[in-house]
């Protein structure tokens, strides 16, 4: 007897794909038809399974459209990237933080920001840094891995979702994920973490269980990225504040560049926006154009 169930991939191995259905787990393989249309199976994809009677064997017959999807870790329908970036050693990049956020707008992913190690700027200047990207829209977590600090929130933020860790390196996300999967043992510390790189090539992602509900990959995502796949068009999608305004700007379709009666440059001026986002919008305007030109 076969019979058809609803589950989620959970973890990918050499052509295994192990998919939670409320029956539990089972172990499956992709039909060839998903080969022929050149789809591969995700982890993190809803799909139909048909499995056997009486054994933990199947089949992945049907993929369900996937919300959203990244490369590193290759997972699907993920509702949050938790961008991870240090309030001290090292200090916060004001443009690599918003090269993250904007990229987790264009992959349609919403970004939650952590400030960790805030325990390592007493002064508490990363304040600032939480207060602009809140006037943003952004949800914004200060908090300490090693110490008893906005612990509580992210588990409140993570709890029945499906997430993924980013940002640079040093910022905390192994020692983050350790804590809040006890058990994971990621290692923490660059050098360690360069030697393990170069011995698990093939190693896939894979979503875990957290203990309070809500899953999250089981490695941290990407590291450091490029924007120039973006094209002129998407990349004012990606900063929430000037959507709004847009529908004030006196063209459809305005580019927030050189067009007259802008209203994104007209909230500039009168301190309504952040300069920094609207300067940062402009350098990457101007390094695509840059990066065409010279292609
Ligand atoms: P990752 O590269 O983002 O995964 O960063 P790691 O988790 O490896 O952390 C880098 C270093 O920062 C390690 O030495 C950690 O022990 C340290 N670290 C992580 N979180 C904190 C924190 O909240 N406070 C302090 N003082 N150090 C931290
Ligand atoms: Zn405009």
């Amino acid at each position: 007897m076969k019979e058809k169930l609803n589950g989620t991939i959970l973890k990918g191995i050499g052509g295994f794909y192990y998919v939670e259905t409320e029956q539990g787990v089972f172990e499956c393989r992709a039909r060839g038809k998903f080969r022929k249309e050149n789809i591969s199976p995700l982890v993190g994809d809803r799909v139909v399974a048909e499995v056997q009677e009486n054994s933990r064997q199947g089949y992945v017959l049907e993929i369900q459209e996937r919300k959203n999807q990244m490369v590193r870790p290759a997972i699907s329908n993920i509702d949050q990237v938790m961008i991870v970036f240090a309030a001290a050693k090292p200090d916060i990049n004001l443009q690599m933080l918003q090269k993250f956020i904007v990229y987790a707008e264009h992959l349609n992913i919403e970004p939650v920001l952590i400030i960790n190690k805030v325990d390592l700027d007493p002064e508490k200047n990363y304040e600032k840094v939480t207060r602009v990207f809140q006037r943003a829209g952004y949800h914004v977590i200060e908090a300490s891995a090693k110490g008893e600090i906005g612990i509580e929130e992210i588990v409140t933020t993570l709890k029945d979702k499906i997430s993924v860790f980013a940002g640079p390196s040093g910022a905390g996300k192994s020692t983050l994920l350790n804590r809040l999967k006890p058990g994971l043992m990621l290692k923490t510390g660059d050098l360690s973490k360069k030697i393990d790189r170069g011995t698990h090539t093939t190693r896939h992602a894979e979503l875990i269980d957290l203990d309070f509900g809500g899953r999250v990959a089981d490695t941290p995502g990407f590291t450091s990225l490029d924007l120039n796949e973006l094209q002129v068009e998407e990349i004012k999608e990606c900063f929430p504040e000037f959507r709004t305004l847009s529908s004030h700007c006196r063209f459809n379709g305005c580019n927030h560049l050189k067009e007259p009666d802008c209203a994104v440059k007209a909230a500039v001026e009168s301190g309504e926006l952040e300069s920094f986002r609207y300067e940062f919008y402009m350098l990457i305007q101007e390094e695509k154009k840059n990066f065409r030109r010279y292609k």
